[in-house]
């Protein structure tokens, strides 16, 4: 058989040089929506210091093994989710599917159970689930969260839940929380029992039928629409709370109530992990269709997990919540966020001296913590008028040939487009001035991007140069 003839059309890309794209379910994260990402991080933080939150950050890949035991293998997240390999050494890892058992980990392994208790901590960071890629549900997803751990009080369950609806809000977002008690194992043993005999003749799906045998709680938060139908008749677990497992979710909700949070009590909300106990809670957008797509977050209790990972009875809570879920509903909601690419002052030259002299106007600038910004690489002054108008610069100071000579600079103001002429070392003082008689004042920024005495004090010092 002759063979067959090689492809010689040069046009078109060989296989290997085809274009390497992003893997399904990842995503980049663009320059222009670094201002959502920023907004919320700032958000999470602020929350964080106000309810004396430390933050904590744990390694993406961990042993599979963290997972399996606590996780719980017959969850959808251990069964079909986890990202898991071996390594050169030979080990089984996994990247995170969450956060929760990583800080339980932690705390075992750094000694917090000798730190005054109860250890408040908060993270940010990626998860990875090997999930179906669609609206709002990707493979790398990022996670805030904040975990109270060593206190079984009611008090901190419904304070947690009162500082997540503060947070929502600081968003914009308003939330209605779903919230249920899944008892302890003692008060559950019995449920379960009556459970089962529910469900022992019914047509569940057959994801279903395994979970009767594994993990029969499970059921209830099946998303088929025919195990729904039939659970709408299921005897509810509230009903089969121990009296203190029923005591303490009482508490909870008269904190809510105190509070001012609005929750829906959700007998069906036992969440998708093996490691919770007594309260279960989901935040929705108020007013939203619940269901695990557009849930922004969701904790609750997980009284045994410290205990489960060999450490002593610790008592704990925590919750998780999606980042990119809580952009896309800033978007829907049209919230606007302050485009953090403004500038008050553009520094443009023309021409080698210009440049370096330039240069150095634009790290006094800087030291002086007003906001400037620079194009050095762009030679001609259109283009740098371009950049100066693409971050919204107030002012733009503009130094060429001539003005080297004569000790001056171009001072334009942006709006009006009106350009004066000042002498060179006025153009600091004279730029703090305008700065300051514009609405609202004079931000100052400090390398830190906080604003700051030293920085003040130099503002007051220049009011006194322009004077004289
Ligand atoms: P979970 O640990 O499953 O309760 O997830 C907590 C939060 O993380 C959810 O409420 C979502 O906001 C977010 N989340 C979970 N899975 C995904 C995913 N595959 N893609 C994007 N966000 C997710």
């Amino acid at each position: 058989m002759p063979k067959k003839a090689k492809n010689l059309d040069k046009s078109k890309p060989s296989k290997s040089s085809r274009k390497i794209q992003t893997l399904k379910g990842f995503r980049d994260i663009l320059p222009e929506h670094q201002k959502f990402w920023g907004f919320i991080f700032d958000k999470v933080r602020k929350t964080a210091e106000d309810f004396s939150y430390e933050k904590i950050d744990t390694p993406i890949i961990e042993s599979t093994k963290l997972f399996e035991r606590t996780v719980g293998e017959s969850s959808d997240i251990v069964s079909k989710e986890m990202f898991t390999f071996e390594d050169k050494g030979g080990d089984k890892v996994t990247l995170r599917p969450e956060i929760t058992a990583p800080v339980a980990r932690a705390y075992i392994e750094h000694g917090m159970l000798t730190w005054p208790q109860p250890v408040k901590l908060w993270y940010w960071g990626p998860v990875f689930r090997y999930d179906k890629p669609q609206a709002g549900r990707y493979r790398q997803f990022y996670q805030f969260g904040f975990e109270v751990l060593g206190s079984d009080s009611n008090k901190v369950d419904s304070q947690l839940i009162i500082m997540a609806n503060n947070l929502y809000k600081s968003l914009g977002l308003d939330i209605e929380v779903q919230i249920n008690s899944i008892g302890c194992p003692e008060c559950r043993k019995e449920y379960i029992k009556e459970l089962k005999e529910f469900l022992k003749d019914k047509k569940l799906c057959t994801d279903c039928k395994k979970r009767l045998e594994v993990n029969p709680l499970r059921v209830l938060d099946c998303k088929e629409t025919k195990c729904q139908e039939i659970l709408v008749d299921a005897p509810p677990i509230l009903d089969n709370l121990c009296e203190p497992c029923n005591k303490h979710f009482v508490k909870v909700l008269e904190g809510l109530d105190d509070g001012g949070v609005a929750y829906v009590l959700n007998p069906k909300l036992v969440r998708g992990l093996d490691y919770y106990n007594r309260t279960t809670f989901e935040f929705y957008l108020a007013g939203e269709d619940i269901g695990s797509q557009n849930a922004l977050g969701g904790g609750g209790r997980y009284d045994y997990l410290v205990e489960q990972l060999g450490g002593r009875p610790t008592p704990a809570i925590g919750f998780a919540s999606g980042v990119e879920r809580a952009i896309i509903k800033l978007k829907e909601k049209d919230i606007k966020i302050k485009d953090e690419t403004t500038a008050d002052v553009f520094v443009a030259q023309l021409g080698e001296d210009a440049r370096q002299k330039s240069l150095n106007l634009f790290n006094d600038l800087r030291k002086q913590g007003i906001k400037v910004r620079q194009a050095f690489a762009k030679k001609g002054l259109g283009d740098q008028m371009e950049a100066a108008n693409r971050v919204n610069a107030k002012y733009t100071l503009i130094l060429g040939q001539k003005e080297i000579m004569d000790e001056t600079i171009i001072l334009r103001d942006m709006d009006s487009g009106i350009q004066e002429v000042i002498p060179f070392e006025k153009a600091i003082p004279t730029i703090k001035q305008r700065l300051l008689s514009v609405e609202g004042g004079l931000k100052v920024y400090s390398e830190n991007g906080n604003g700051n005495e030293e920085s003040k004090q130099s503002i007051d010092n220049s009011k006194e140069v322009i004077k004289s």
